[in-house]
């Protein structure tokens, strides 16, 4: 009965338009539901400091928007500062009770408020009252504490899409807007939103400006007709199959397609000046909400068949000939979830940031943009991205921040860092030719991670001595279909020409996880304990050995390829991986190239494996530590997760010694030890690696330069000091700021240092 209630409150202030009228619901149905005289939302302005009365059913209408506490003030101001309940059954004899004349209030002798919070942040507090004393039981209490937390996201997204309009939730004008994220990529972008969502999810498409309407209208209509064409076509093939009240539904379908229903509405919207996808988007959430909030349950299970129908319409909406994104020559590429492909399709000139809902600072896409140097925020949870399309924002990459509405001000002070991080950069080239090694002379090995060419040609230009990862799922990630063998191989032989003689180390397909193909999709519970790397293609010999043989083949006369294996957590995976290896070997020589067996390495990123270094180092020929994946796997933190974000760090004691101890016993076994996660990466942990005894640091060409100028720096007798002072350290935050201290003391620039979450 309760949670009936609590469902029927929740849907139907979902279907609210903005903030007002989503409060507006609440204080209405909340005091009827409460059986109470009096139910009113007071929400924290930090423009005024205040908590607003903003929306009140009881209490004297005049006063709704006009009246407000001071923060800390009454009791509205206890339940927010506490973020408690009270529940008194006499207001009055409370020593905080502050009567405000204007509401009305002091004919109501009890008092209940909750307060109302998101993230761990008290957005307000939601309060009943009533005239008689009244001791609200627990039961009230606890019905009122579960509402609120529910009501919190919607209030919360609808604040959101206010701050975004450049207003307050009291309505006071506001500039600066920001959204927490995660950082993903360093740097600051200024720009212009283009938002961009995955074909045929009507979920996801946003708001967006039309610029000819009588020509959306015609594709609108041009698609409505399509989808009427195909039911018509439907019906009659199914005809005599279909039972009656089948048949009607079809009927059903066809007439909401008619001009004077659905589709009228959708016209409408178009004629407001909002283009077709968004107007259908709109018009169809509308009609499924009301759906879903019947009573009936046959009636509330058509809300399925109205998407489904909308989605229809969309499929013609999106007919690739017709829609092309127009992207602006200050992109801010913005998704709810962004992917490989959806950057590879904006010319690279105009984009200049990028803003992900979902993911983290180590997603896969987080990484192609540290690759890139394009400076991005990831899961950014807040955001109301369907609004955003068109306008201007400012991207934090070192904070992972996001500003909409910027103040002049704001701005200025971003383009001074902006020209502060080109001048590094700048500064930064002189160090092109000179080697990497330390003030007493210890040389290290930088080298880069690769994915497409683009990265190639920028790695020679920042004097990278070899490639330690080229993940061969990016090309992948962005072909329709399995690339075949001799399309691999052009793709391949470009990477080892471009490097050659210089090392190029392949790792075999890695794809699962954060990682999936469009042709090939995998569904699964827990995709990062799933089906993953080496396990995806010892399963699928066929697109393992179609692989290898590319990279063979593409090695002919160059001799300089290593082929690395992903996410092995035992030894059978290797053994298994080097026969298909070999034979793909034999088979090249039998048909008569003059090619050599590549050298073999695997991927330290599994607990698991850690423990087996040495047994795995008997059986190939180099390994490579995957930091990304092995601090996630020792952390149990999900890589991709924005709420555990903060728990993600490489820097953990427990990374720390997993490393030291992998060096230590992959060189009793007399190999070579590098890491590519990117770790390597971050000037302030590659101090800590070196000191740790890593050949080859592996990383983003885009910081390959500072990495070397730290190195550059720092004598090894130092580093190796930092590192035992720091491995006696019992907390991630206390080994980030020791190492930092470090660095300043050596005087390296503030831009060096401030680098990701790692
Ligand atoms: C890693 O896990 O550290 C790694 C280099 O592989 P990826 O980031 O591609 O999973
Ligand atoms: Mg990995």
């Amino acid at each position: 009965m309760m949670l009936e209630r609590l469902r029927e409150i929740v849907q139907e202030v979902n279907t609210a338009r903005d903030l007002q009228s989503a409060l507006d619901i609440i204080v209405t149905r909340v005091r009827a539901a409460m059986n109470t005289q009096v139910c009113s939302v007071y929400l924290l302005d930090q423009e005024i400091n205040s908590h607003v009365l903003m929306a009140s059913e009881g209490l004297k209408k005049e006063a709704v928007g006009h009246v407000s506490l001071q923060v800390g003030e009454g009791l509205v101001g206890l339940v927010a500062s506490n973020a408690e309940p009270v529940n008194l059954e006499d207001a009055k004899s409370h020593p905080n009770y502050h009567y405000l004349s204007e509401t009305g209030e002091e004919q109501f002798s009890s008092f209940l408020g909750v307060p109302i919070i998101h993230h761990r942040k008290v957005l307000g507090v939601l309060v009943v009252q009533h005239r008689e004393m009244r001791c609200f039981d627990e039961g009230e209490e606890a019905f009122l504490v579960t509402l609120s937390a529910q009501l919190a996201g919607v209030i919360a997204a609808a604040e959101a899409t206010g701050a975004i309009l450049g207003v307050s939730p009291s309505g006071q004008r506001k500039s600066d807007t920001s959204f927490a994220g995660v950082p993903g990529a360093t740097g600051v972008a200024i720009g212009h939103a283009v938002v961009v969502f995955p074909p045929a999810d009507i979920d996801l498409i946003p708001n967006r400006a039309c610029t000819d309407i009588d020509k959306e209208i015609d594709y609108f209509n041009a698609a409505l007709n399509s989808v009427r064409h195909d039911m018509t076509a439907l019906i009659s093939t199914l005809e005599s199959r279909l039972r009656p009240e089948e048949g009607e539904i079809f009927g059903v379908y066809l007439r909401m397609l008619d001009d004077d229903a659905l589709g009228k509405e959708v016209v409408d919207r178009i004629r407001e000046g909002q283009w077709a996808q968004g107007a259908l988007a709109d018009v169809t959430k509308d009609h499924v909400r009301a759906f879903e909030m019947m009573k009936d349950p046959y009636l509330r299970e058509r809300a399925a068949d109205i998407k489904d129908l909308c989605s229809r319409v969309l499929f013609y909406l999106q007919d690739k000939d017709v829609v092309k994104t127009d992207y602006a020559d200050d992109t801010i590429l913005v998704s709810e979830e962004l992917t490989a492909a959806m950057l590879a399709d904006v010319p690279k000139e105009k984009l200049r940031g990028l803003v992900s809902v979902k993911g983290s600072g180590n997603s896969h896409v987080a990484i192609l943009a540290r690759t890139m140097g394009i400076p991005t925020a990831m899961g950014v949870v807040d955001l109301p991205y369907r609004q955003l399309d068109g306008r201007e924002l400012i991207i934090d990459g070192y904070n992972g921040q996001v500003y909409s509405s910027p103040s002049d001000q704001l701005r200025n002070r971003y383009r001074e860092v902006i020209k502060e991080e080109e001048h590094l950069v700048k500064g930064l080239e002189g160090l092109i030719h000179l080697p990497c090694e330390t003030p007493d002379k210890h040389r290290v090995n930088l080298w880069v991670n690769t994915g497409l060419m683009s990265d190639v040609i920028r790695s020679l230009d920042h004097g990278a001595e070899g490639i330690g990862l080229f993940r061969t799922e990016v090309p992948f990630l962005l072909a329709e279909r399995f690339p075949s063998e001799h399309e691999q191989t052009a793709i391949y032989r470009e990477q080892l020409q471009a490097f050659a003689p210089k090392l190029v180390t392949m790792r075999t397909l890695d794809i699962g996880g954060d990682k999936a193909l469009p042709y090939f999709p995998i569904e699964e519970e827990n995709p990062f304990l799933g089906w993953r790397g080496i396990r995806v293609t010892l399963d699928h010999p066929e697109i393992f050995i179609a692989q290898v043989r590319a990279m063979i083949r593409a090695s002919e006369g160059l001799n300089n390829l290593q082929i690395m294996l992903p996410m092995i957590s035992n030894v059978q995976e290797v053994t298994g991986s080097i026969q298909i290896i070999k034979r793909a070997f034999r088979e090249l020589r039998e048909e008569g190239l003059e090619v050599r067996m590549p050298p073999i390495g695997v991927m330290i990123e599994l607990p698991a494996a850690v423990y087996q270094t040495r047994a795995l180092c008997r059986l190939v020929d180099f390994i490579s530590v995957g930091s990304n994946d092995l601090t996630q796997y020792l952390l149990a933190v999900d890589r991709n997760n924005p709420r555990v974000a903060s728990l993600y760090s490489s820097f953990h004691p427990a990374v720390l010694q997993a490393l030291q101890f992998i060096v230590t016993e992959a060189h009793a076994e007399n190999r070579t030890v590098s890491i590519c996660g990117e770790m390597a990466g971050d000037p302030a942990a590659a101090v800590l690696l070196i000191a740790m005894g890593f050949d080859i640091l592996s990383m983003n060409a885009t910081t390959l330069l500072k990495v070397k100028a730290v190195i550059r720096s720092i004598p090894l007798t130092t580093a190796k000091e930092l590192l035992a002072e720091v491995m006696q350290l019992d907390e991630a935050q206390m080994v980030r700021s020791c190492v930092d201290m470090a660095l300043y003391n050596a005087g390296i620039d503030r831009l060096l240092r401030s680098s990701r979450n790692n």
